[in-house]
């Protein structure tokens, strides 16, 4: 890390030392984390931050876009390349505000929108009560069918032909199975709605060419840029051409001011990265560790949703072992094990202390670990779980934990120890 920051300001230095440290010496299982490159870490850093870039390649509101703009057109063309995609635009500043450009884009306040509940694996922006989504337009929720933990594609199509949604919307945070995004296609077009698919999770696995694409079958692909996809924080929507005006449009200057350059820059390194064959490997190598990681936990008697995984998350429902997310997820995290605890299909317990723990192999996979550590992380969760409350036996599996991670150091990460 560079020292200028330690000589102005010592205080934020020492915690980002920490932060870094963290980031070391753990396994990182949160499904929607990763470790970026070098490259897409400068380019976060550097002297994009300082310019404004209002507007659009070649019509901007502000002069000195001799650079930025082969930038940003730049980053246009290799997510277009890359993903098979018509258009592309790279401005938003996460994937929730992309989902909520894409949806103004596509449809009027009060209008139908339908997506993925929340409890079962959708995101907030989906149309949950608590976000904008939610209350600018109608939100009709579908859900995962409640025995086989799967979507049902026939109960989706009767709600569809009930509610007649202006958009109906695929894709998930938390659903660990291949998505038919042809068959939400079929649905939508039979109902008259638009299909924006969210693909933040498996962006990186739909590059890798280990997912589906959902590009064929949507009118709109939405996503986040720094989960499996491996660049710097921020959104992308991809689109067909016939929706490239309203879309644009709804980006700027409909939701946002100025684009963050430093972070399309980063975007733009990180999207060259995803058209290697090494990422093509590391996005296999994901999916073989998350599967791995699966049976090995379900060996251990714990219950998946769907009884496993096609992609690069899991998902425990703790219930049948009388155990709790937040406590294990805290306990975890003692043992420098990093989870996070979720809701399960059919929860009855709270937001607060659902009853479910998500985990993913992104991160751990682009350390370098395979399918040898992926079970060695099930036998070290299968041990935390029945020692919950006993400190020693989660403070020597910390140190295992840490032993691991020395082996597997984080590709560029400056400070190790
Ligand atoms: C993470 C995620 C988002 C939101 O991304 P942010 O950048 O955190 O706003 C949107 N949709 C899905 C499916 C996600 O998993």
């Amino acid at each position: 890390m560079t020292s200028a920051i330690e000589k102005t300001d010592k205080e934020v230095f020492e915690l980002i030392a920490g932060e870094q440290r963290r980031q070391a010496g753990s396994i990182r299982l949160i499904p929607s984390e990763n470790y970026v490159s070098k490259a897409v870490m400068e380019a976060t850093g550097s002297c994009l931050t300082n310019k404004y870039a209002e507007g659009y390649p070649t019509k901007r509101y502000y002069e000195g876009q001799q650079f930025t703009d082969q930038i940003e057109i730049l980053a246009c063309r290799r997510a277009e390349a890359l993903f098979g995609a018509d258009g592309a635009n790279v401005q938003p500043h996460s994937g929730s505000e992309a989902n909520l450009a894409a949806y103004s884009a596509l449809a009027e306040p009060g209008e139908t929108i339908m997506g993925l509940a929340l409890p079962h694996g959708g995101h907030l922006t989906h149309g949950w009560k608590v976000s904008y989504t939610g209350k600018f337009f109608k939100s009709v929720q579908y859900e995962l069918d409640a025995k086989t933990g799967r979507l049902d594609y026939d109960k989706i199509e009767g709600l569809a032909k009930e509610h007649k949604p202006k958009i109906l919307i695929s894709g998930s945070s938390a659903y660990p199975r291949e998505i038919d995004f042809s068959k939400f296609d079929e649905i939508a077009k039979r109902v008259g709605a638009y299909h924006i698919s969210d693909m933040a999770h498996i962006a990186g696995l739909v590059a890798g060419g280990v997912h589906m694409s959902p590009i064929p079958y949507s009118d709109v692909v939405t996503t986040t840029t720094h989960k499996t996809l491996r660049g710097p924080r921020g959104g992308m929507i991809l689109f067909k051409e016939a929706c490239a005006k309203a879309i644009n449009k709804s980006v700027f200057p409909g939701l946002q001011g100025g684009p963050h350059m430093h972070t399309i820059s980063a975007l733009a390194v990180a999207l060259k990265e995803a058209a290697t064959p090494a990422f093509q490997a590391y996005a296999q190598q994901i999916v073989k560790n998350a599967r791995r990681l699966a049976e090995k936990l379900m060996a251990y008697g714990f219950d998946l949703v769907s009884g496993g995984t096609d992609n690069h998350l899991i998902l425990i429902d703790l219930r049948n072992k009388g155990l709790a997310g937040k406590p294990l997820a805290k306990a975890l995290d003692r043992a420098h094990i990093v989870s996070n605890y979720n809701s399960v299909p059919g929860d009855t317990a709270g937001p607060f202390n659902p009853s479910g723990l998500r985990l993913g192999t992104p991160a751990m996979t682009t350390r370098g670990m395979k399918e040898a550590e992926a079970e060695q992380v099930a036998t070290w969760i299968h041990t935390i779980a029945e020692n919950l409350e006993n400190e020693s036996v989660i403070e020597k599996t910390g140190k295992e934990v840490q032993d691991l991670c020395s082996r597997f150091p984080v590709p560029d990460l400056l400070i190790q120890n």
